[in-house]
């Protein structure tokens, strides 16, 4: 097989990692630096300080890890919990389902209530069993806000208002890992404890950074956890960030490239950053309904603003798909994960990304549903484009 890709750009339309901008490229294209050195400080703490708004926080404190999501998902539960601790998860799709691997590994206790990888999390369910737990045994709740493997986005701000209806002191864990800085996300006003978050999705860095954002209330159960930690211990990060500067090696380079991108989402401001995602999602859902085809997410105020899942026929397969169109236009897609793999394949539309790369991908999707014989009306990129121009305000 010829795996010499076709000459143009490559479209890297997977909802993560996703495309880095020239911009950021160039911000990291520069001699390593001392990192005990004087100069390092500011880098460190611009870093720092610029993440504290894009958590939408003012109380919570960051924490910059060299490391994958998964790294970050880690931290999150060895600084807050002690072995055999009572935890709640939903599944609701493949990233919980591995958050909740690792919850398992440290010995926790999880109540990991299934779902059908079609919905969020049912903050009535959250209620329910909060009020049913008399003896205020479980510790944490845990939630993936934006789940990547299903385009479905768990409503954050309710799952809150459902632990306050039960008046339980549960601690509030969630992963924006493919949510911050694409889909509106509010550490500080939603009570979250611990936000998850990584650098290779909505942040349009390369992967190796992720991050945890703190809340008060999960700083003084940190006091009180018992799991073992180390590399990922809050309290010997905090003395070295408070002047920017880590108690191990940093990744350097791709902090450079983290203080480009917080500049360039202030640059486009927040609010417009997440409805410019809003409107190419809602575009790239015109164009799935035009074809005739199914989005995975059933609810739709739980449709993704970073990507959709969309469902193939029965008889076809995913993964041919994909490979065709790899070969053919220079797109990957995103694959199916674990239970929906080789049923659904998934269109990212976050990060780096405008009108014309969105009806690119759109196109490419098009063009490969017709040579791979899948049954679609055509005229999926028309309707994305129509919806586009009757809402132009946000374009850009
Ligand atoms: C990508 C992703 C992860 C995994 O992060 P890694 O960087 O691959 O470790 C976890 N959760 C969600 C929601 C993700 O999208």
């Amino acid at each position: 097989m010829n795996h010499t890709p076709p000459p143009g750009r490559h479209f890297l339309q997977i909802p993560g990692p996703t495309n880095v901008p020239d911009r950021i490229l160039r911000a990291m294209d520069y001699p390593t630096i001392d990192h005990r050195g004087p100069a390092f400080g500011e880098l460190g703490r611009a870093c720092l300080e610029g993440l504290k708004s894009v958590f939408q926080t003012t109380t919570g404190e960051v924490f910059i890890y060299p490391a994958s999501g998964t790294g970050a998902w880690e931290a999150a539960i060895v600084n807050t919990l002690s072995p055999g601790d009572r935890v709640l998860m939903f599944e609701t799709g493949h990233f919980a389902t591995l958050w909740r691997k690792i919850a398992h590994h440290f010995g926790l206790e999880v109540d990991f209530v299934p779902g059908d990888w079609r919905h969020g999390v049912d903050p009535g369910l959250v209620e329910a069993k909060l009020k049913a737990d008399a003896t205020r045994s479980i510790k944490a709740v845990f939630c993936v806000h934006n789940e990547t493997s299903t385009g479905v986005v768990s409503r954050i701000a309710e799952v809150r208002a459902a632990m306050d209806a039960a008046a339980h002191p549960a601690l509030l864990l969630v992963d924006t890992i493919s949510s911050l800085a694409s889909i509106d996300y509010r550490h500080d006003e939603w009570g979250v404890d611990v936000t998850v978050a990584g650098s290779q999705k909505g942040l349009m860095l390369p992967p190796g950074l992720s991050f945890n954002c703190v809340s008060p209330k999960a700083r003084a159960a940190s006091a009180l956890a018992r799991l073992p930690r180390a590399f990922w211990s809050w309290d010997e990060m905090r003395a070295p960030n408070a002047t920017g500067y880590f108690p191990y090696t940093p990744a350097t380079n791709l902090l450079y490239g983290l203080r480009e991108a917080l500049r360039l989402l202030e640059e486009e401001g927040l609010p417009n950053v997440f409805r410019r995602h809003d409107r190419h999602a809602a575009a790239t859902r015109a164009a799935v309904r035009a074809w005739g085809l199914e989005i995975l997410c059933a609810d739709e105020r739980e449709y993704s603003s970073s990507l959709t899942a969309v469902m193939l026929p029965d008889g076809f397969n995913e993964a041919k798909f994909r490979q065709l169109v790899l070969e053919r236009f220079n797109l990957s897609l995103g694959a199916g994960l674990s239970k929906v793999a080789g049923r659904v394949f998934r269109i990212g539309h976050l990060g780096d990304f405008n009108d014309l790369t969105l009806i690119a991908t759109l196109a490419g999707v098009e063009m490969g549903l017709g040579l791979a014989g899948i049954p679609h009306r055509p005229g999926g990129v028309t309707a994305a484009m129509a919806f586009l121009a009757s809402q132009n305000e946000a374009a850009n």
